[in-house]
Formats: C-alpha cells, sequence, structure tokens
C-alpha cells in the first residue's frame, strides 16, 4: 500500500532556528563576511566545548583531515591505516599528502575499524592511524590509544560524524590526539560547510593557521611572510555564526537523535524485517550521537535488490541513502590494486546497506511510518 498523501521524508535535513538565521542576517549587515570575530568565537566557544583544547576552524572536514596529516609529519613513504568503510574523503587525503592508505577490515556489528586487523596491518613504515567512528559510535579508544603509543603512532580521527558522542562520558574531541570534525549540512552540527580541527597545544595551532591561509604570518600593521606551502580552507563568518547557533542546541540535537534511534529499536522489535534478518546498528544509548541509523538488507533472502528496495521506499514518500559503498572498490582505489574479497565484511555492509531517516525535526509517528514500510516491503519480498 502506497502512502503517497504524506509529505516526503528525506534521510536528513539540517534544522537551523530563527535566532541563527537572524544572526547570519546580522553577520551580512556587518560588513565583515569572511573569517573574522564570528570565527573567533566559534573557535573560542569549540575549545571550551572540547574541554580546552586548541581548536581552528577550516572550510570542510577533508581539508581538517588533511591538514592534521601534514601536522603530524605524514608524507610520501608513509603508512596510514584507516577503514574501507567511510566517505571517501578519509583515503583521498591519505593520497594527498603522499602518503600510502593501508586498509583493515570492519567488525561487521559496529561496522567500524576491527582493532585486531588494525593491529596485524601495523609496519615499520607505518605512520598514522585514522579511526572513523561510522554514524557516531566510537571505537574502544583506550585500546586505541594504547595500540598508538605502543607503536608510536600519530592518530588523526576522523570524527566527522561524531560530535556530541562520548567515550565512557568523556567528549570525542576532548582528548586523544589530532581530531577532525566536519561541518557539512548534513552533519549533526553543520556550519552549511565547514570543519574543526582539534589539536594537542599552540604550536600545532599556529601551523594549523598557517596551512589554512597561504602559510602567511602576519606580525605588527605591515609586516608578512609565507614560510610554509599553505592553500585556502578558512570557514567564512558567515558559516561560523551558524555554527554558533548550532553549538547551543547539540545536546538536544543528540537527545532527540537517541530517541528517535531507541524509538527504530522498538518499532522494528520482532517485526517481518528483522524475522527476514534484517540488521539494525548496535544498541549504544551512551556513547553514540546517532548521525545516522543504517539497517543491512538480507539480499540473499529477499527477492529484490537493495536499489529497488529504495525505490520502493521513496514511492512510500521516504528517502534514503548509502553510507557507505566501500571505497577501495572505486576505480581510483582498484587502479592501486585493491580488489574484491581484501575486506569482506566491508563488502558485503556496503552492498547492503540502507540509510533511514534520522533527523532532529523528524516525530516519533515518522519513525514508526518508516518501520512500517520497511516491515512491508520485507513482508512482500521475504522468502522464510
Ligand atoms: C562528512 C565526512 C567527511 C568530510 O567532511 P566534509 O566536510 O564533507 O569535507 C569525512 N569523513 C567522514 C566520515 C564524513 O562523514
Amino acid at each position: 500500500m502506497t502512502q503517497t498523501s504524506l509529505p516526503f521524508l528525506p534521510f536528513t535535513r539540517p534544522e537551523i532556528d530563527e535566532e541563527t538565521i537572524q544572526g547570519v542576517v546580522d553577520v551580512l549587515r556587518s560588513g565583515w563576511i569572511t573569517t573574522g570575530p564570528q570565527n573567533q568565537q566559534f573557535e573560542a566557544e569549540l575549545s571550551a566545548y572540547f574541554g580546552g583544547r586548541p581548536v581552528r576552524s577550516f572550510n570542510s572536514g577533508t581539508a581538517t583531515m588533511e591538514i592534521g596529516l601534514r601536522i603530524a609529519g605524514v608524507g610520501a613513504g608513509d603508512e596510514v591505516i584507516t577503514t574501507p568503510m567511510t566517505w571517501v574523503s578519509t583515503s583521498n587525503v591519505i593520497l594527498e599528502v603522499g602518503a600510502t592508505p593501508v586498509f583493515v577490515d570492519i567488525d561487521p556489528a559496529t561496522r567500524n575499524m576491527d582493532l585486531d586487523q588494525l593491529e596485524k596491518a601495523i609496519t615499520p613504515r607505518t605512520k598514522a592511524l585514522m579511526p572513523v567512528y561510522l554514524s557516531g559510535l566510537p571505537l574502544d579508544m583506550d585500546r586505541l590509544y594504547d595500540i598508538a603509543r605502543a607503536h608510536q603512532l600519530r592518530v588523526i580521527e576522523d570524527a566527522a560524524q561524531a560530535f556530541g558522542s562520548t567515550w565512557r562520558g568523556k567528549r570525542i574531541g576532548s582528548f586523544g590526539d589530532i581530531v577532525s570534525f566536519s561541518f557539512h549540512a548534513n552533519k549533526n552540527v553543520t556550519t552549511t560547510e565547514g570543519g574543526a580541527l582539534v589539536l594537542n597545544n599552540e604550536e600545532e595551532a599556529v601551523i594549523a593557521q598557517k596551512y589554512r591561509l597561504q602559510g602567511i604570518t602576519r606580525t605588527g600593521l605591515d609586516g608578512m611572510d609565507c614560510d610554509l606551502l599553505g592553500g585556502k580552507y578558512n570557514l567564512t563568518d558567515v558559516a561560523a555564526r551558524v555554527g554558533l547557533g548550532q553549538l547551543r542546541q547539540v545536546e538536544r540535537f543528540t537527545e532527540k537523535r537517541r530517541q528517535l534511534a531507541r524509538a527504530y529499536f522498538e518499532g522494528f522489535a520482532n517485526g517481518a524485517a528483522v524475522k527476514q534478518g534484517v540488521q539494525l546498528p548496535v544498541r549504544n544509548f551512551t556513547d553514540s550521537n546517532w548521525h545516522m541509523f543504517q539497517i543491512a538488507l538480507p539480499l540473499e533472502r529477499l527477492g529484490v535488490t537493495r536499489a529497488e528496495f529504495m525505490a520502493q521506499l521513496k514511492e512510500r514518500g521516504i528517502g534514503t541513502g548509502v553510507h557507505y559503498p566501500a571505497l577501495h572498490l572505486f576505480t581510483l582505489y582498484r587502479a592501486r590494486g585493491f580488489a574484491e574479497g581484501m575486506f569482506p565484511h566491508a563488502e558485503k555492509y556496503g552492498a547492503s546497506t540502507v540509510t533511514l531517516p534520522l533527523f532532529t525535526l523528524m516525530s516519533h509517528d515518522d519513525v514508526a511510518r518508516v518501520v512500517r514500510a520497511v516491515d512491508e516491503i520485507c513482508e512482500q519480498h521475504g522468502q522464510y
């Protein structure tokens, strides 16, 4: 049964309140629209949020990772261990700095990098680790940093999806080595586009600032030098003002997402989808910020492809996404020798995952509607 009368439910949608919109208008009228006072305040509030660690804003969560790698001294000849189950930018930046990405398979339950495999992948050329917290679910952070310390490796955390997540009560970003966040429109906290890098000390912050804007250092009223090859990665004040408005709501955003995730688990319990073998994410209501809610389809038992499954949800007015295809199977990576069979858990999950709608403006009725639709499709196409 199709429910075309209901409004279309996208898989995500940002929530920007009126106070923020007015604040952006004020910035636009202020005469200072690029990096300036709003950025200073944004960085200060982020730093306070992360327990006083130095923070620098950037214009994307890709720039932050690339600069994080450069600050850690990662370059040609170095290996960086990461996961193939991430947005492709995680490994693209490793290539961008001239280093070699080394992938390890995921744990099929958490869908995050398997730390046993990670230990086995360390070689004398390994310089850094780039863990990813898919959908905001952290790794075992104690074990991750034990491994890093034992092998003297730098860690550049791709925490793009983990703003508001915690590990044993500590905020992701408030501890560890270099931590990178994205404020892309779909992330839990957005600046429309943007990112932030949490650093270890002021020296690193100064280097980050140079990389962010052409390697320039200004002194006095008229002094200028360039002593490092930087780029153009600064965040505008318009964007920073959006971030300031978002930051004030982060606790509410996270709480709402957790409630919606709970509603999904309750809705799916013992329904047709779960009986057919649809796999739900790990139930975690303490650490994860529930950036996304991804199911994995039992394609061998369902009489439909993933594309057909997504199309049937779309017919019912429900948007979905795929996060992510296993990235080592992209052409760029196949050309570097990666192929099917190398990371079977990531490949299976990447071929069968569907991201269901989860965003703060959703209601519990919306969740019930999605659950009903997924159960219906599984009922129709499942083979017991
Ligand atoms: C969003 C995202 C990025 C990149 O962030 P941008 O701001 O889009 O450059 C990197 N890694 C992961 C896991 C992401 O989700």
